[in-house]
């Protein structure tokens, strides 16, 4: 077979990952044919990604189970007409982040630390995500070259630690991150960098050696947060992405959203929990739904959730029980629910 000089040059420039991101599953009848799912559901799918579109890379889409409308992970991505019903509460910007906003994508809410909006692409669109609003694409710290965002940096020297977020920062080519950590280096006040993401859960090839060199190569202290929902989420794959960040000291937490029809019970919640520890990442937040327009069908209500949290807390150790969290418009911090 013979291909042509062009096509050969695409596939040696662009690293699998990337190939990988640009494949991904964005129309909704594929998605269905790939699940064995009745067709009946492709009107409704395609009425609410006319919103919000459908995307779901092909690794991630591989952990599902065939014909199982109920799969945990299928929940997460499929898009339904209950997102179009109103839902009086559920609003565009649950979070105030738009009122945060310092310019350039700096959102500086809390002591210590601040959080960059590195770029508004994802490898997937969660249904339940607060950035399907959020005008991330005009708010980027990337899209002024980071300048406006490191000066802002380095006048705060209370800030300790630099947070780079989304949409996903690791949708970003290694060259763009590593040339961002090298300027964050000079900045003597900084002391840690945390990244929060959810690539190596959802497409875990994007663990490169060239992420590992920039991200835990630096005098920063290396911390990530990924995003992950169900023990189905953590396959080999995902582990031994994750056992490299780790051989590399990178400090590996998780976070998880309460979302119902997904893990709104006791059994699955200690199964992920359970699976992270297994898999070298630990619990940090168990989040309460944002209340953000189209999401209401996956809310819970907080009773639900503090019983939820107080049965993980009955069966596993300590160190394997998340925080139950809430986030709260000009709160200094994620609001912490008591037991
Ligand atoms: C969640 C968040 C942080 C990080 O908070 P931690 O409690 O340190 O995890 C920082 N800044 C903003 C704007 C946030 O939303
Ligand atoms: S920001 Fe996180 S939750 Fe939202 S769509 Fe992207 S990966 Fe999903």
């Amino acid at each position: 077979m013979s291909e042509s000089p062009l096509a050969v040059s695409l596939t040696t420039t662009r690293p699998p990952w990337q190939q990988e991101l640009a494949r991904a599953v964005r129309d909704p009848a594929e998605l269905l044919r790939l699940l064995e799912l009745p067709a009946t559901l492709l009107e409704p799918a395609r009425r609410a990604a006319r919103l919000f579109p459908l995307r779901v890379p092909r690794s991630y889409l591989a952990r599902m189970e065939r014909g199982n409308l109920e799969d945990p992970l299928l929940r997460q991505v499929l898009p339904l007409t209950a997102e179009l019903d109103p839902a009086p509460g559920f609003v565009t910007d649950p979070v105030g982040d738009l009122g945060a906003s310092k310019g350039a994508g700096v959102l500086h809410k809390y002591h210590g630390r601040v959080l960059l909006i590195t770029t508004g692409a994802c490898a997937i669109n969660c249904r339940y995500c607060f950035r399907r609003h959020f005008p991330y694409a005009q708010a980027n710290a990337a899209a002024g070259q980071w300048h406006s965002a490191l000066r802002y940096i380095a006048q705060r020297t209370e800030v300790e630690e630099v947070i780079l977020s989304g949409g996903d920062p690791l949708t970003l080519a290694d060259r763009r991150l590593a040339q961002l950590v090298t300027q964050l280096v000079d900045i003597p006040h900084i002391r840690r960098l945390r990244i929060h993401t959810r690539l190596p859960v959802v497409l875990p090839a994007r663990v490169t050696d060239e992420l590992v060199e920039w991200f835990a190569g630096s005098r920063l202290q290396p911390i990530m947060v990924l995003h992950t929902n169900h023990a189905n989420e953590l396959d080999a794959t995902v582990t031994s992405a994750v056992k490299r960040l780790r051989e590399a000291g990178v400090t590996m937490l998780n976070q998880t959203v309460l979302l119902r029809g997904v893990n709104d019970e006791a059994m699955a919640l200690t199964a992920l929990h359970q699976r992270l520890f297994d898999s070298g990442i630990l619990p940090y937040y168990l989040h309460l739904l944002d209340r953000v327009a189209g999401a209401r069908h996956f809310a819970i209500t907080q009773d639900r959730a503090r019983e939820l949290h107080r049965q993980m807390a009955r069966r596993l150790p300590g160190y394997l029980v998340p925080r139950l969290v809430q986030e709260i418009e000009g709160a200094p911090g994620k609001h912490w629910l008591p037991p």
